[in-house]
């Protein structure tokens, strides 16, 4: 029989609109003949929807003339959600209960890539896509990330974190701190969010007080960094114990109108920015963020799939390291993908490796 998959998507986060299209390319690419879909779509306010519900969620383009799940299991009711052995459905009669083989949570940001449904997915004892809780949470959380990346050596850039409360009750002190140990221009970001949501570049106090205000909306934890004349440069992992990762590929800006690689900069293909893969970078260096990507994954104890995003410093060659994240975008448009089909692995063949891997993974548990 096909291999059931249930595929989680939308979620709670400010990422939600990302992860409905990276749903849809996964659907969308995920082999027919060996795996069954069943969407999951958690709506923005947290609600877990039925299967047919879940497939209206979607971009429309992405519904399948042929959805790969059947059409009576459109009536099947989700319920939830857990009977300790298994996320399972209920059918209409109430009784007929099954249980998915693998879930898929292709969720974007805080409850989705942030270690709690993969916690839920734990006690639920199901295997699932991508790293585990410790991984999904480090790798979210952009003050426990860098910790961690120090730790092990990883060259990070020069930053400090504190909490919302302490700039809401003491901010003369903050902006003192911050020009103090970082100076400007700095950025200012949200700990715990991704596709630069709540990221603001700031160049003098005016500007610096506006970017806190704004990150505070997202989180109860700020952090601000130097802000650096950069090359943007990623790389794929994917793997569990014995990690492999991709070639590179770079963000060229092309239109200096882009400032940083905000939001719209990533998914409005507004053309100032192109991802070009392999990054035009040498030999050298390709082995280099090579063999970082994977001790980055390693320091967190990644599982599945993770994007290692780095800075390549313009006025020194210094390879930083920016962030990891745990589940990447894979959205038409996205790096992860592309990397690995610029290596030689094309996103169905991706999908069924990382399906594998989750498998193998849930196996070494036992
Ligand atoms: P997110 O997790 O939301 O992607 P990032 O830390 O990657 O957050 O920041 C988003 C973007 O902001 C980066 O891709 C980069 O363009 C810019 N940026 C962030 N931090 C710095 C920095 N310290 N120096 C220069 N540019 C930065
Ligand atoms: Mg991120
Ligand atoms: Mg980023």
């Amino acid at each position: 029989g096909k291999l059931r998959v249930g595929l989680i998507f939308g979620g709670r986060s400010g990422e939600h609109e990302v992860s409905l299209r990276s749903a849809r390319a996964v659907i969308q690419a995920l082999d027919g003949e060996r795996y069954e879909v069943i969407p999951i779509a958690i709506a923005k306010d947290g609600r877990w929807l039925p299967p047919a519900e879940s497939w209206r969620m979607l971009p429309s383009a992405s519904i399948p003339s042929t959805p790969h799940s059947s059409p009576e299991r459109d009536a099947v009711t989700i319920i939830g959600d857990l009977n300790w052995q298994g996320l399972v459905h209920l059918g209409e009669d109430g009784t007929r209960v099954e249980r998915l083989d693998v879930v898929f949570p292709v969720l974007h940001g805080t409850y989705g890539e942030d270690g709690t449904i993969q916690g839920l997915l734990e006690m639920a004892n199901i295997p699932y896509v991508g790293c585990g809780v410790l991984a999904s949470a480090c790798g979210m959380d952009k003050v426990a990330m860098k910790s961690l990346f120090r730790a092990v050596g990883l060259p990070i850039c020069r930053y400090l974190w504190f909490l919302r409360a302490e700039w809401e009750t003491k901010p003369s002190e903050v902006i003192k701190r911050i020009e103090h140990e970082i100076g400007f221009p700095c950025f200012v970001k949200p700990a715990n969010l991704g596709s630069s949501v709540g990221v603001t570049r700031a160049t003098d106090r005016a500007s610096l007080e506006a970017a806190l205000t704004e990150a505070a909306l997202y989180d109860r934890k700020i952090v601000v960094e130097e802000a650096l004349d950069v090359r943007e440069i990623e790389c794929a992992v994917l793997g569990n114990e014995d990690p492999q990762a991709s070639l590179p590929g770079e963000y060229v800006v092309l239109d200096r109108r882009a400032e940083f690689l905000d939001y719209t900069e990533k998914y409005g293909q507004t053309g100032h920015v192109e991802f070009v893969t392999p990054a035009p970078v040498a030999a050298e260096l390709v082995r280099e963020i090579q063999q970082m990507a994977c001790r980055a994954f390693r320091a967190i104890d990644g599982a599945g799939l993770a994007r290692v995003d780095f800075f390549l410093r313009r006025d020194t060659d210094e390879l930083l390291i920016n962030e990891i994240n745990t589940m990447p975008g894979l959205t038409d448009v996205s790096g992860y993908p592309k990397m690995w089909a610029a290596s030689g692995l094309d996103f169905p063949q991706l999908l069924d490796r990382l399906i594998e891997l989750a498998l193998e993974r849930h196996r070494d548990k036992a």
